[in-house]
């Protein structure tokens, strides 16, 4: 019985962790860990679940509180893992402000929060590299063209 319940409570709150994250600017790779997190939390507690039916078929014991209390983690990750991964859909389709971090709808010129006139799609963080790497290579040809 103890290992069960020491499981339990040291288990890593993914949960914990998402909902204070969510009150602050929204980071699309940090959804993505915290989805990955509660994912693998929600495996790990559906093998303590299958491990304890099987203490429970083997031997006298009853764990029918630590199932309880299991299944009602189970419920609410489950809950939450869906709530990230529909914020991970719907933070996909905004553009980020560049000044403030806030991610806006699709389409729009300024920023909802801080009013800082918005990048397109095409020039938002993860297409400036190549960008950067294009512009280079031009100007190398202009200097070119001048010699
Ligand atoms: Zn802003």
């Amino acid at each position: 019985m103890g290992i069960f319940e020491d499981i339990l409570l040291n288990a890593r709150s993914a949960v914990d962790c998402v909902g204070r994250k969510a009150g602050n600017v929204i980071d699309i790779s940090k959804l993505k860990l915290a989805a990955a997190d509660l994912r693998s939390e929600l495996v790990q507690k559906y093998q303590i679940l299958g491990r304890i039916v099987y203490e429970e078929q083997t031997s006298e014991k009853n764990y029918d509180k630590t199932k309880q209390e299991l299944i009602e983690k189970i419920k609410e990750l489950k809950i939450h893992l869906e709530s990230v991964n529909d914020l991970i859909e719907s933070t996909k389709h905004r553009i980020k402000c560049s000044s403030c971090g806030s991610y806006n709808a699709k389409g729009a010129v300024f920023c909802s929060k801080c009013g800082e006139k918005l990048e397109t799609e095409e020039n938002t963080a993860e297409h400036m590299s190549p960008d950067d790497v294009i512009d280079f290579t031009e100007d190398n040809f202009e200097d070119d063209d001048l010699l």
